[in-house]
């Protein structure tokens, strides 16, 4: 039945805030690789950020949540929030296997952390479930898997943002309009998230 089934996008992350890097990703990985669905998946508990302060899962949700309203072919998941704990994507690829049996999945992950794939848990399993699509990220380009990995690579226009650099932004009281949605500003507002001190 392989190859019958949904093709599905995984696309992992903290979110911390989603920004327009995420959007640009997203949205061409779908177009680009004629998903049928494609998940902005939350980590709960990013395993890979313990060396600083995470904003709660539910604030991090409800920003993705709000950046997503102007994109119909995107959705926000909440497969890692409602499981709990500790977020890998093993487990939310056999969680989706499990509710789509004939589902071929690609996680989408950018070329700074393509590198890191043999470290994930039960990398694998992991190996042997999906297809691993890089798009590359300004300052790491070309950084292939590790070998073994199945790999399709996306061209993306390179959006040059990262969560850390907005939240220092915001800290600091800056605008971040050119690289976060206005959606997704007024949450952070309303939710009082980054304020300083
Ligand atoms: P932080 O700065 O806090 O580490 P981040 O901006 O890297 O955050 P994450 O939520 O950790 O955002 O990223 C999730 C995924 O999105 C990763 O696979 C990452 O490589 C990819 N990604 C993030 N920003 C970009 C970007 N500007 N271009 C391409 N890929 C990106």
């Amino acid at each position: 039945m392989v190859g019958t089934g949904l093709r599905i996008g995984v696309f992992g992350g903290t979110f911390d805030p989603v920004h327009l890097g995420h959007l640009e990703v997203a949205e061409e990985v779908r177009r680009a690789l004629g998903l049928d669905r494609m998940l902005l998946v939350v980590a709960n508990e990013p395993w890979q950020k313990q060396d600083r302060p995470v904003t709660p899962a539910e604030d991090r949700f409800a920003m993705v949540a709000a950046g997503l309203a102007d994109h119909p072919g995107l959705e926000a998941s909440r497969l890692e929030l409602d499981r709990g704990g500790p977020s890998y994507t093993v487990d939310t690829v056999r969680e989706l296997a499990a509710l789509e049996p004939a589902a071929e999945v690609f996680v989408v992950v950018g070329a700074d952390v393509a590198g890191t794939l043999d470290t994930w848990k039960e990398a694998g399993t992991l190996r042997a479930l999906v297809t691993v699509a890089v798009v590359d990220r300004p300052g790491a380009e070309g950084v292939d898997p590790p070998p073994g990995w199945r790999v399709v690579r996306v061209p993306v226009e390179p959006v040059d943002v990262s969560s850390t650099g907005l939240r220092s932004r915001l800290e600091a009281g800056e605008p971040v309009t050119d690289a976060v949605p206005d959606a997704v500003i007024r949450c952070i507002a309303e939710r009082g998230l980054y304020a300083r001190g």
